[in-house]
């Protein structure tokens, strides 16, 4: 019998069947079905992070996964004499500033610890010393570790230093209540797998109009050329190159599901209870965690591995993925950790299956691990 799979990790997530049955019909890219999904999905996107084009904000679909939206926005609005900060605290921080290395953007980088959030302080102190930087980057939840950015009070210095703030905010964005006028963002990047609860094929950018604006002719790729893929789609409600069909009828389901659930503050309840589930079961079987619990989110979590010879992590991984549970690897620069996510259709009676799963496993391993109070 083939074992359902429920995927415990940071994207491509478990979906709900009906997302999976709004990709069973063909659509072509000038359909107006199609057409109207694309707007329906802009404005409704638009309304989850509480903007409107009224107040001057646009959003933007971009073919590809998250990176690629990243990407679009990076190489589009930092202009020949701008500078970039990036202020990283993890793997997808360090993913940015590869980019500004490739597209050859002046850039700046204020790095901290793994286990730390990029204060807001610090990032103040950087930009008052640094007068030439005109843009700043930095992830919201930092999915190498679960920890969550102060992203409101790193918009309100970037707002106070007049620089344009770019926010990954993949893994967050529809999982957390976040009001992108209010946290000062211009550039907010998104993708449609994360925990708006849709399959992969695009990301998505909501950004000021008036930024945007600026980025007319400065784009470093074709293909990433952001403010041509806005103009495009402003203008004829056309993608200019093939655009995921199915995966916007997924998602465009996905976003009525979002809505179903009682919105954005329900599906965070739903997370955090995941979360809640998670930890309480991890820690009976003994297990501790890699980050304090003051900066930790409740997206995904990362565990150490045990201090116990008999553990590895393939096998455990393997032996998990047997009977239909998908965890994720760690991506740690200084210790060996695997992470479990927590969003995606997935409910805290999934998680607590889980950990009956890990509770066997570690048995068949002959894993007993201390447990500290
Ligand atoms: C998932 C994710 C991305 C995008 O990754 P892709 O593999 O390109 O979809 C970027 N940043 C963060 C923080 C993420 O969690």
């Amino acid at each position: 019998m083939r074992v359902r799979k429920l995927l415990f990790t940071p994207g491509p997530l478990t979906t709900s069947e009906t997302v999976k049955q709004a990709m069973l019909e063909d659509v072509g890219s000038r359909d107006h079905e199609f057409v109207n999904a694309v707007k329906e999905i802009g404005s409704e996107l638009m309304r989850i992070g509480h903007i409107s084009k009224e107040e001057g904000y646009e959003c933007v679909i971009m073919q590809g996964s998250g990176t690629f939206g990243i990407e679009s926005v990076v190489s589009s609005v930092i202009k020949k004499n701008d500078t970039l900060l990036v202020l990283v605290n993890g793997a997808y921080g360090e993913r940015i500033v590869k980019m500004a290395v490739i597209h050859q953007l002046n850039h700046q980088v204020l790095r901290f610890e793994e286990d730390e959030i990029v204060t807001p302080e610090a990032s103040l102190k950087y930009l008052q010393a640094h007068p030439e930087i005109t843009h700043v980057a930095c992830i919201h939840s930092e999915t190498t570790t679960g920890l969550f950015n102060p992203i409101a009070e790193i918009g309100a210095v970037c707002r106070k230093q007049n620089a344009v703030f770019i926010v990954d905010a993949m893994s967050s964005f529809g999982g957390i209540e976040l009001d992108i006028k209010e946290s000062q963002i211009d550039f907010l990047v998104s993708s449609s797998n994360k925990c708006i609860e849709g399959v992969p094929g695009f990301a998505f950018v909501l950004c000021k109009n008036a930024e945007l604006a600026k980025a007319k002719g400065q784009a470093r790729s074709l293909s990433l050329d952001l403010y041509d893929q806005w103009k495009g789609l402003e203008t004829n409600g056309q993608f200019r190159f093939t655009p995921p069909t199915l995966s916007i009828m997924a998602f465009r389901q996905a976003l009525k599901e979002l809505e179903a659930e009682g919105g954005v503050s329900a599906r965070e309840k739903r997370y955090r209870t995941n979360k809640m589930v998670l930890d309480k079961g991890m820690k009976e079987l003994g297990f501790s965690q890699y980050l304090n619990k003051e900066i930790q989110g409740y997206i995904i979590t990362s565990f150490l591995y045990p201090d116990n010879p008999h553990f590895n992590f393939d096998r455990f991984y393997n032996k998990l993925n047997d009977r239909g549970f998908v965890i994720y690897p760690g991506k740690l620069s200084k210790a060996n950790a695997f992470r479990i996510g927590n969003i995606g259709q997935i409910f805290p009676d999934d998680v607590s299956a889980l950990i009956v799963a890990i509770r066997e496993v570690l048995a068949e391993e002959k894993i007993s691990l201390t447990v500290t109070a």
